[in-house]
């Protein structure tokens, strides 16, 4: 693929900028936005910086009607002395090609597509927030505009970027959360499209996330979606258990997405010597682990909140209290060394940070 050209058409008119302290997830966006187009004949074209802005798109467009799309999640922060930086925003950039390969979407340059993002957030750099726990999260997105309603990949496509900047996750520190076990409803299977970051999987999982909101409950536990017995995933997080020092995470499946926040765990852990495996692991295990007192810490991982002690799961009207329900060791250590190597406060041996 040869590298293009960004074009920059800047915003004329600067938006307000939000308090800090009422930035929600999501709700408000920055001054531009980078957009690429695809065809069938021209392949990935057109690259630019664009005011942000509504789009025109064809009622017939293929992403309405059968849902080709794919997207990425990261964020930029700021580091004590000023400076932008991007957490593995590559590994990101490989997952999206894998998820558009599974949607039949042409592939991305993956390199390009990091130079984009980094352009356009320091385009917008004062939209990221620095009182702590803040950060600008950062939204790639592909989806499908030939307007045809036939059932097959679409011939064109757009590639977009945009900038949301977000309160901290945590406002009064990290805080466990109860989980519902999820018995009846499936998020993903073997074959299907849990390995790939598409919004079907999402509007998939809203009923069960309804449900059990209503009763109090903050995620569901997703187990397999053959037998229901073994754990994948909590919400739209990896999951980690601690069970007798040693810290156990369900081993990819082809129906679990692979986070990037549950690789950088797997890879701290070891750094510090912790055990740490990647297998099978039902919930009957757990339940049996609870009762002779050997799980020690349960704990979700993910862009948004980096990690969520669950502090409680609730299977078939049991309730299983973990550490107290209290945030435990592990994922405390683990969310602290995340954050502080995030926001350039501690030292990278990992590599894991991108300067903008
Ligand atoms: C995005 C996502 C995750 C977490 O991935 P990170 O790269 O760590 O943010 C986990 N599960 C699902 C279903 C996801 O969509």
């Amino acid at each position: 693929m040869k590298k293009q050209r960004i074009q920059q058409v800047l915003a004329t008119d600067k938006k307000a900028k939000p308090q800090t302290d009422q930035l929600e997830f999501g709700r408000v966006f920055t001054d531009h936005m980078f957009i690429m187009d695809y065809s069938s004949e021209s392949g990935w074209h057109d690259a630019r910086i664009v005011p942000y802005e509504p789009l025109t798109i064809d009622p017939a467009a293929m992403i309405f009607h059968y849902g080709q799309s794919v997207f990425e999640g990261l964020k930029a922060y700021i580091t004590p002395t000023g400076e932008a930086q991007l957490f593995r925003p590559e590994k990101n950039m490989e997952r999206l090609n894998r998820s558009n390969d599974r949607l039949c979407i042409p592939r991305i340059d993956e390199s390009f597509a990091i130079e984009a993002i980094k352009q356009l957030v320091s385009i917008d750099k004062e939209w990221i927030p620095t009182s702590e726990g803040t950060s600008l999260y950062i939204r790639p997105f592909i989806i499908s505009t030939e307007p045809y309603l036939g059932v097959a990949p679409s011939n064109h496509y757009k590639f977009i970027v945009i900038l949301s900047p977000v309160g901290a996750y945590y406002k009064e520190g990290i805080n466990p959360v109860k989980i519902a076990v999820e018995n009846k409803f499936v998020r993903a299977v073997k074959g299907g499209t849990g390995e790939a970051k598409t919004g079907g999987n999402y509007a998939a999982g809203l009923m069960a996330q309804e449900l059990v909101a209503n009763k109090g409950f903050a995620q569901v536990l997703w187990l397999d979606g053959v037998e229901k017995k073994y754990i994948e995933e909590v919400g739209s997080m990896n999951v980690f258990f601690k069970i007798n020092g040693e810290v156990i995470t369900p081993a990819l499946n082809g129906s679990i997405l692979e986070g990037v926040t549950r690789n950088s765990v797997i890879q701290l852990l070891k750094s510090w010597n912790v055990p740490v495996t990647e297998r099978k692991i039902s919930m009957e295990e757990i339940y049996d682990a609870h009762k002779q007192g050997s799980l020690e810490e349960a704990f979700g991982s993910g862009t948004a909140a980096v990690i969520s002690p669950i502090g409680q799961l609730t299977w078939d009207e049991q309730d299983l209290v973990i550490n107290e329900g209290k945030t435990g060791k592990t994922a405390k250590r683990v969310y602290d060394t995340l954050t502080a190597i995030q926001y350039g406060k501690e030292e990278d041996p990992f590599n894991w940070i991108s300067k903008i």
